[in-house]
């Protein structure tokens, strides 16, 4: 592709184009087709823009040959795929006197010239992600493009932080792969796994509930997948349908793991977004206060197997009424749903956090056996022998 035709796609691209409005509106809007690159503050930004990524594209055309990265000078791509993300610091050009890690399983060193990009996927809070190729493998993926002045705005680079080193390391059929990510003086990218068929969310809304079938195909995968991140000790701590994306053959990819954790974890205090998915200990004041463990996916595994089956969360109601019936328990399941479906449900939505049922149960759970060969069908096909399941 042209660099003009690059310059095109990207002019768009605007530091100022803050968009910040909740989960659940955002997607909404967006089955209405606002995910056009229409940033209207953009236009102010463009020309800026383009003659940035035109410097950017001609120096990563030179500086391709080079094996140094360049380290410091404002305006110059920097590479950082080869680089923990711990050891950098996404606003503050000062700290790029780090030393450079040879890592010989990411040979790769990326910048926006190796990249071919394509239509916009959507648009996040801080950022926009476009379809695009990688020119010399002709690999298929989506470049995520944050605004380091956004995340600095917003107070989310250390959580971007985190969010790559651990996403980076995570290798899950059912959990979106962030292969590598770079940046230069104004933006960072990221390089994720292309979902072809967009977010979950926008099928429930389109279906309004899926059948019992698609659910349990859905919540196996899930299960499959916190298996796997809970071996690694990773929390995700914000399940729901609006943070998992479907693959090309129906499989569910989950993503988002800018509120992910290690655990244990005491750090994080404030919350944003749906309160829907909190589990009860995480409302919890009191020396229990911020007490919680890698159960808290579990809880939101039944409220997400809720929503699948009856196509809204079961203790959806206003912020106060929400609250206090999560702290209760308080929910009621429809008649239409299933004996077995219904009894999942209950198990998962367990006050205490220790009496939740455990990752292997929902695995052998008789409404999941009912509905996927292995619990896994869906993924199987999709994967062939990665290996990569637990
Ligand atoms: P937030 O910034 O609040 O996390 P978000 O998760 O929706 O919101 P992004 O992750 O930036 O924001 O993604 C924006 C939209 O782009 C998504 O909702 C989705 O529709 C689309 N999208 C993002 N990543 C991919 C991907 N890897 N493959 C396909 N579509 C994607
Ligand atoms: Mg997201």
């Amino acid at each position: 592709m042209a660099t003009a035709t690059l310059e095109a796609r990207l002019e768009h691209l605007s530091v100022n184009d803050n968009d910040v409005h909740s989960q659940r509106s955002k997607a909404s809007n967006s089955t209405t087709g606002s995910i056009s690159v229409v940033g209207t503050s953009g236009q102010v930004a463009s020309s800026h823009g383009r003659t940035n990524l035109l410097k950017f594209a001609l120096q990563n055309h030179n500086e391709n040959k080079s094996h140094q990265i360049p380290l410091s000078p404002r305006g110059k791509i920097q590479n950082s795929a080869m680089l923990p993300a711990s050891s950098r610091d996404l606003s503050d050009e000062k700290e790029n006197n780090y030393p450079l890690y040879e890592q010989p399983s990411m040979p790769k060193k990326f910048h926006l010239g190796m990249f071919e990009i394509g239509k916009p996927l959507g648009k996040g809070k801080f950022g926009r992600v476009y379809l695009a190729r990688e020119r010399s493998t002709g690999f298929v993926c989506a470049l995520k493009v944050l605004h380091k002045s956004e995340l600095v705005q917003g107070k989310v680079e250390k959580q971007l932080r985190r969010e790559i080193e651990i996403q980076s390391n995570l290798r899950h059929p059912n959990i979106l792969r962030l292969y590598g990510h770079f940046h230069d003086s104004k933006r960072v990218f990221l390089i994720l796994e292309f979902a072809g068929k967009g977010e979950l969310y926008k099928h429930l809304r389109k279906e309004t509930k899926f059948p019992e079938w698609k659910a349990a195909q859905y919540i196996a995968q899930m299960a499959a997948a916190l298996k796997y991140l809970h071996k690694k000790h990773v929390i995700h701590r914000d399940i729901k349908p609006e943070n998992i994306l479907v693959g090309i053959h129906g499989e569910i990819k989950i993503s988002d793991f800018g509120w992910s954790v290690h655990a244990p974890n005491d750090r994080r205090k404030t919350m944003c977004g749906t309160l829907d998915y909190l589990p009860p200990e995480m409302l919890k004041s009191g020396p229990q206060e911020n007490y919680y463990s890698q159960k808290v996916d579990l809880w939101s595994l039944g409220v997400l197997t809720y929503e699948f089956l009856i196509g809204e969360a079961p203790f959806e109601d206003t912020p106060v009424m929400t609250q206090r019936r999560i702290t209760r328990g308080d929910m009621s399941i429809p008649n239409f749903v299933s004996p077995e479906a219904r009894d999942l449900i209950k198990k998962l939505l367990v006050l205490d956090p220790e009496k939740r049922i455990s990752l292997e149960d929902v695995q052998q759970h008789p409404w999941i056996l009912k509905h996927c060969v292995k619990g896994e069908r869906a993924t199987k096909r999709s994967t062939g022998s990665r290996g990569t399941r637990s």
